[in-house]
């Protein structure tokens, strides 16, 4: 029996497990099926986070937490939790090998994943020329042509670090203003290469057996559509969260969620289910940083040990 599991090995989920057993938990296992670090592994560019001055990446930032939670008795399993239910206070949670495994309390730390734009051609190009990680896959098109689409600070930081590798960046966004930070928007400036196309949409993400050669777009303004001719398209139009293991068998979920699937919360990351906390990306209204994860992951941990008490 655990005294505390943890879902997810992200910023949220590293933190929590650092403080909860920092904070004297001694049986705390965090579910990770891949490596910790989360998402923001995948970042090129990391300048927001206090106290780091030099401009690093994703992964550089998360190198050395999974070590600092170790040093105090964190657990890492890699396997993946199927489902997570409840029964006379004690939490199961089962599985990919269906196996289970009994907990006193729960943190779900499970973050969010790529939205997909549902965008003719995407899914079949998926991996041979769409892409959704910049930092993993931007070296195939060294000094090629690639389109990004989205207006966010992910399209907008993404659009950035391809610059510096690709000959032309075209950053294709469906509206005549970015939603991303003006500070970020502002840097596009300083790249030629970087083309900005607003008010446009995607029409057809296109290609042959050898993978993508072009975007076709319409230009709204105009009306006029064009094609792009690109080896690569970079899609950043979202995150969708991870709930999926808060699922029951009867199609209800363990705890409630608002109508984009986030976790209820309150400002102790406690859930409507006693017991059961939630951090980071698949909690409401999270503001989609790591220190804000780190920040909730700290919350949880600490309202865990105290609801364990
Ligand atoms: P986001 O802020 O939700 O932006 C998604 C973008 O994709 C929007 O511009 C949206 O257009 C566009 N979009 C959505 N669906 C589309 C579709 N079907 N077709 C075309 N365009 C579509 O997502 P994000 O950029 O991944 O950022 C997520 C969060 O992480 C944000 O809070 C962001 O600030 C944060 N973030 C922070 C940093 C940083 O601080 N270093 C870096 C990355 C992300 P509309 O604008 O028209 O809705």
């Amino acid at each position: 029996m655990l005294d505390l599991a943890i879902i997810g090995g992200g910023p949220a989920g590293l933190t929590a497990g650092l403080y909860a057993t920092r904070g004297g938990l001694k049986n705390v296992t965090m579910f990770e099926k891949g490596l910790p670090g989360g998402q923001i592994t995948q970042s090129s560019e990391i300048e927001n986070y206090p106290g780091q001055i030099e401009v690093i990446t994703g992964m550089e930032l998360m190198d050395k937490w999974p070590t600092q939670c170790k040093r105090f008795g964190l657990k890492h399993d890699m396997s993946e939790v199927k489902q997570i239910t409840k029964q006379n206070d004690i939490f199961t949670l089962i599985l990919s090998n269906n196996s289970t495994i009994d907990a006193k309390s729960v943190i779900i730390a499970t973050g969010s994943v790529p939205r997909s734009g549902g965008f003719k051609g995407e899914k079949e190009f998926f991996g041979r020329g769409v892409s959704t990680c910049a930092t993993c896959d931007g070296f195939f098109y060294k000094n090629k042509d690639v389109a990004v689409i989205g207006g966010g600070d992910s399209a907008v930081e993404e659009a950035i670090y391809l610059a510096n590798i690709c000959k032309t960046v075209y950053i294709i966004h469906r509206r005549d203003k970015f939603r991303a930070s003006p500070h970020e928007v502002e840097k596009l400036k300083k790249f030629p290469n970087i083309i900005q196309l607003l008010n446009y949409d995607i029409v057809e993400i296109i290609g042959d057996n050898m993978g993508v050669n072009g975007v076709k777009v319409l230009d709204k303004t105009k009306n006029e559509e064009k094609t792009l001719s690109v080896l690569g398209a970079f899609i950043f139009v979202g995150r969708n969260v991870l709930n999926e293991s808060l699922k029951q068998d009867d199609g209800t979920f363990l705890c409630e969620l608002n109508d984009g699937g986030q976790v209820k919360v309150d400002l102790s990351m406690k859930t409507s289910v006693d017991g059961l906390f939630a951090a980071g990306d698949i909690r409401i209204e999270a503001p989609k940083q790591v220190v804000c994860a780190a920040g909730d992951g700290a919350t949880a941990a600490i309202s865990a040990i105290t609801y364990l008490q």
